[in-house]
Order: C-alpha cells, then sequence, then structure tokens
C-alpha cells in the first residue's frame, strides 16, 4: 500500500458554542501541546467564533474551519458568508456537503462541488461530506450510492482536498459501521481518487465521521485508507477530542 497521508482530526461544532466556549478551545490547545506531533488538529466552530478562536489558536498546533460557505465571493445572499469570508477572519477549510446541510437545506452534489471549488478560489481546504443513508446501506447500495456523490460534487482538482465519509445513520446515532465496512468504502473512495489523478489521489485525506468516541477511536482510526475523523458531538468537550486526537499518538 502506498504512503497514506498525514491523518487529521477536526471537530465539527455544529451550532453550539457561545463566547465564553473560549474556555474549551484553550483547554483543546493545551492539550494538544503535550500529544506527539503524529496527528493535524481542527476545529470547526459555528462562524461567530471564527475570529476570536483564530485569535486564540494562532501560534498552537489548532487550525481553524468553517462548517459552510456561499459559492459567491459577494453578493446579494443574505445570511450567507462567502469563502473568502472566512478566510478573512482566520479559518483555513470549510466542510462542505454535510449531511445535515444536505438534508435540511436541499444541497445538491452540484452546490456542494461550487461550494468546494468556491474554499479553493480563496485558498481554504475543503472538507467535503459524503455517506449513505440507512435504507441505502439496508439495500446494499452503499458504494453506489457514495460513488454518485462524488461523480457530482468532487471539484474539478483533488489539491486542497479532504473527503469526509460519513454515514448519516452513523451520525449523532451513538451506531458505527464495523471496521470491515469503513475500510470498504475508504478503499473505494481511495480507488476512486487514484482513478482521477494518481499523485493528489492517493495524498487526499479521508476522514470518517460518525459518532467517533474516544472508546472506539484507536479502532475506526487503524482501518485502511482512514486518515483522520471528522467528529461531533465528541468534539465539544477538550477531554474527549483530545482521546479521540491520542489515537494517532
Ligand atoms: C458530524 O456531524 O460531522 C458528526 C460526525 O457527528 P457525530 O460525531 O456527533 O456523530
Amino acid at each position: 500500500m502506498a504512503q497514506e497521508p498525514r491523518p487529521l482530526v477536526a471537530g465539527n461544532w455544529k451550532m453550539n458554542g457561545l463566547t465564553a466556549s473560549r474556555s474549551e478551545l484553550e483547554a483543546i490547545i493545551a492539550g494538544a501541546a503535550t500529544l506527539p506531533d503524529t496527528v493535524d488538529l481542527m476545529v470547526c466552530p459555528p462562524a461567530t467564533l471564527i475570529a476570536s478562536f483564530a485569535e486564540a489558536a494562532a501560534g498552537s498546533r489548532i487550525v481553524i474551519g468553517a462548517q459552510d460557505c456561499h459559492a459567491a465571493v459577494s453578493g446579494a445572499f443574505t445570511g450567507d458568508l462567502s469563502a473568502e469570508m472566512l478566510k478573512d477572519v482566520g479559518a483555513v477549510a470549510v466542510i462542505v456537503g454535510h449531511s445535515e446541510r444536505r438534508a435540511l437545506h436541499g444541497e445538491t452534489d452540484a452546490m456542494v462541488r461550487e461550494k468546494a471549488m468556491a474554499a479553493r478560489r480563496a485558498g481554504l481546504t475543503a472538507i467535503l461530506c459524503v455517506g449513505e443513508t440507512r435504507d441505502e446501506r439496508d439495500a446494499g447500495a452503499t458504494i453506489a450510492r457514495i460513488e454518485r456523490q462524488l461523480d457530482g460534487s468532487l471539484p474539478d482538482r483533488l489539491d486542497g482536498l479532504v473527503i469526509a465519509y460519513e454515514p448519516v445513520w452513523a451520525i449523532g446515532s451513538g451506531l458505527t459501521p464495523t471496521p470491515k465496512d469503513v475500510g470498504d468504502v475508504h478503499g473505494m473512495i481511495r480507488n476512486y481518487l487514484i482513478s482521477k489523478d494518481k499523485a493528489a489521489g492517493s495524498g487526499t485525506r479521508i476522514l470518517y465521521g460518525g459518532s467517533v468516541k474516544p472508546q472506539n477511536a484507536k479502532e475506526l482510526m487503524s482501518v485502511p485508507h482512514v486518515n483522520g475523523a471528522l467528529v461531533g458531538g465528541a468534539s465539544l468537550k477538550a477531554d474527549d477530542f483530545l482521546a479521540i486526537a491520542a489515537a494517532y499518538a
């Protein structure tokens, strides 16, 4: 197997966190300084906290990401934020196509692709999420579903891209696929990426996301072609987030 990329553990805080949450970030920063330098670490707070978190994290091991962006640079899009705006306040990455945005905001693969392209235009890493529903898994349609999402939402170039495989039914449910099932999907994604661009496709990180906890992190992170985690609920507590990152210690 070719050399796999350096792992990344990213926390998706979703719509959680107030200015007082800076103390949790400070605990993450302090704990991260004691971990071996074998993993990259990112926190994606709500957009309201990006600027202050980026300031607090400057010079530390933690980088700050955003959870969504609009595809345009600027314009009449009330309430939206462009990738350039996120970069301007200190984000280095943005999650695009999270299943909550696909399901609750009607985001299509084509929209997700535009957002991923916007991220690269602004100089941000795009963390592009794909994943099957429970019904699709039960119908044996997982691989076909992920392939369709990749066909529809991958940007034209793979540089500056991270893929997150997040089974919809595993998010926030406490359920996870078996390591074999995770390995099957990650292996397929790796092959797909390599078929698009051999060099960039071998170096693209493929994260697993969906109910990653300190208790299951080591097992999930040891699966071939798993290059880290996208962590929701467990990323809100410094101790849990750091314990997950320590799977790479
Ligand atoms: C997520 O929403 O990206 C996620 C992985 O959530 P959780 O870890 O809470 O399942």
